[in-house]
């Protein structure tokens, strides 16, 4: 079984409620969504070789033929995570669900916990790697950020992901209507309503705005009116300059 993977690196978790926490980033290429503000040059076919990272100083990185095998990839993996402490290892992307089957072969070969950083509407491929991951952080794309609705979709994504240790994400955009904010709310509560929300504000590219801050913090308000936990957080990575 292989994989196309676009890099493999140690740095710090830059959103959300583990911000700061070492981790081990497999990336992957190929989305099943368009987002207007998407950071990532994922199409499936666009890198030749993964960039694979090895903490050491006389060959800092290595360059692996895509795609690459379960075994590789875990031995990349595994090579990071003997050289320093990490808190977890972070499947991310794209969407790493489109690789399923292949993260649930790596993280049997590697000792880490797993951390999947998805965009919540896999839901049938959730259910093949759950038994695997220790983690979820879920991406809720509303149709101003998709261009299409999937509420369905993350209704049922997170019904699945609850039995696990998750969060959900929504970033927020001077797009996002205060629908969209409202059903993001409802949804999360009508599953558990202690599932922390995480408010993002975009951070500025390609056109996308964050709202202003009194918005930002209207929102939050109306949230916490349904929902235990909601925390506004901007991505904390491009602030530190790291990846
Ligand atoms: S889900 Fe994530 S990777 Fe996919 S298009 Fe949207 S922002 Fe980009």
């Amino acid at each position: 079984m292989t994989g196309n993977l676009i890099e493999i690196f140690s740095s710090a978790q830059g959103e959300g409620p583990y911000i700061g926490c070492r981790q081990v980033f497999v990336r992957f290429e190929g989305c099943n969504l368009r987002c207007r503000y998407c950071d990532t040059a994922h199409d499936v076919g666009s890198h030749a070789f993964c960039k694979a990272e090895t903490l050491r100083s006389d060959e800092p990185e290595l360059s692996v033929a895509n795609p690459v095998s379960v075994g590789d990839a875990a031995e990349h993996i595994q090579r990071l995570l003997e050289a320093a402490h990490h808190h977890s290892v972070s499947f991310t992307g794209g969407e790493p669900l489109l690789h399923a089957d292949f993260i649930s072969a790596v993280a049997e070969r590697i000792s880490a916990r797993v951390f999947l950083e998805t965009n919540g509407t896999l839901d049938n491929e959730l259910k093949k790697v759950l038994p695997f991951v220790d983690i979820v952080s879920m991406d809720v794309k509303p149709p101003s950020a998709a261009g299409e609705s999937l509420w369905l979709r993350h209704r049922a994504f997170l019904e699945t992901a609850s039995v696990k240790d998750v969060y959900v994400k929504l970033v927020a955009t001077a797009d996002l209507t205060e629908d969209e904010a409202l059903e993001t709310c409802q949804m999360v509560a009508d599953v558990r309503a202690d599932i922390p929300l995480v408010l993002q504000p975009v951070t500025p590219r390609g056109g996308c705005v964050p709202p202003r801050a009194e918005e930002l913090l209207r929102m939050q308000e109306r949230a916490l009116r349904v929902l235990r936990d909601v925390r506004l957080i901007p991505q904390a990575h491009t602030m530190m300059g790291i990846r």
